[in-house]
């Protein structure tokens, strides 16, 4: 989920035929991270797409007016169908393209509660927004608790769940052998990154699913955020630093019992903003997203 508020504001308000308009200029950018594996960006949650001798694996798929030219960019580097999709969670900028692809027979995986979330109306409270439920052909048809393993393409790709992370079904993904991350939204990449307490996410989850990122990284680990700049072992390292820092002063607020509008004064991120503050979350949101979470406690 990466949406200025307004701009999502608008967009809820016109009506579905307005608005493949906000995407008619998007154009999909591929990179190369590895032998197989490659990185599509254009609007929504970065793609990543494992090819090779046994077919397209794709994790993630933007927006439905998108669905098209995703494709061509896949066909740009691959000859072979798509067979499988795997959904990082279930927010409508990552899996927007699944009902197109899941009709096309693409078989679609996700953690359990990204299919209990699709299938239903489902809010955002952070932002007064509310999707779905889904169209059948756009659910996962395979979900997993824990993990599950692709044996693909000369690889061997496991995605992991990452627990009341960015939401209650996020899941990772580790190519081993090419040595590419896929960290879906529990990475905003030089920007806060938002958190869907409405859904189950948390803080913490989102600092274990980065520690769990450090530990199966090196330095030439490629790392492909949610939202943001392909990425490195480093920089994921000063996220997760950042995301300690910030979420510690403001604990510390909240079990001095003091109110939102009172740890919003304080400026708890104020050492981060520069570097942190200037992307889709305004400084003082992601205050409110990290008090919410804390008072939480999940
Ligand atoms: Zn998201």
């Amino acid at each position: 989920m990466k949406f200025a508020f307004i701009v999502l504001s608008v967009l809820l308000s016109l009506p579905a035929a307005a608005q493949p308009d906000r995407f008619d200029k998007v154009q999909i950018k591929t990179t190369q991270l590895a032998q197989n594996i490659y990185m599509l960006e254009g609007e929504g949650g970065n793609i990543g797409v494992s090819v090779g001798e046994d077919g397209v694996f794709l994790i993630d798929d933007q927006f439905a007016p998108l669905t098209a030219r995703i494709l061509a960019a896949i066909k740009a580097i691959s000859d072979k169908p798509v067979r499988f999709l795997l959904n990082t969670h279930w927010h409508f900028d990552h899996t927007g393209g699944n009902e197109n692809i899941g009709k096309s027979g693409v078989v679609i995986f996700a953690q359990d509660n990204v299919r209990k979330r699709l299938a239903v109306k489902t809010p955002i409270e952070f932002f007064k927004a509310a999707y779905g439920p889904s169209a059948p052909a756009a659910l996962p048809v395979v979900t997993f608790a824990e993990t599950v393993t692709f044996h693909l393409n000369g690889d061997e790709a496991t995605a992991m769940h990452m627990p009341n992370a960015h939401t209650d079904g996020d899941s990772i993904i580790h190519f081993r052998n090419a040595n590419v991350v896929h960290m879906g939204d529990t990475y905003f990449n030089g920007l806060y990154p938002f958190i869907d307490t409405g859904t189950n996410g948390s803080v913490k989850g989102m600092i274990a699913a980065a520690d769990r990122v450090l530990i199966i990284s090196d330095d030439t680990t490629k790392i492909i955020p949610g939202h943001g700049p392909l990425s490195n072992k480093a920089e994921l390292k000063a996220y997760r630093d950042m995301l300690v820092k910030i979420s510690a002063k403001i604990e510390a607020m909240v079990k001095a019992k003091k109110t939102l509008a009172q740890v919003i004064a304080a400026k708890p991120t104020r050492d981060f903003d520069e570097a942190w503050g200037k992307g889709f979350l305004k400084p003082e949101q992601f205050v409110e997203i990290v008090y919410t979470s804390a008072t939480k406690r999940n």
